[in-house]
């Protein structure tokens, strides 16, 4: 970079962070961590139902809910949100 100032701006920006082209990063499942499955029933003409199923571990668990409350209400329409916890393990650097 033959502009020194935008090099300080960005050696101060870049301070603490580590890039990933120089960074060599695996993601692992965690096996600790349990998978998070939520739905949110999103049914609704003028605003969603909003009916939500709570923080579930097992995607069977989320479809029974996701069945009842179809069964109960007749809604079929949902959002589903997974959240999957990774654990990042630093390779060499090279
Ligand atoms: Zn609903």
């Amino acid at each position: 970079m033959p502009d020194s100032v935008h090099t300080d701006a960005q050696s101060r920006g870049a301070r603490g962070r580590y890039r990933f082209r120089e960074y060599h990063v695996t993601t692992v499942p965690d096996p600790m961590a349990l998978p998070v499955y939520k739905a949110l029933c999103v049914t609704g003409e003028e605003h969603n139902c909003g009916a939500e199923s709570g923080t579930l571990h097992d995607a069977d668990e989320l479809t029974r809910w996701i069945a009842e409350h179809c069964a109960q209400t007749g809604h079929q329409h949902y959002e589903q949100t997974v959240r999957a916890m990774l654990r990042a393990e630093p390779g060499a650097w090279q």
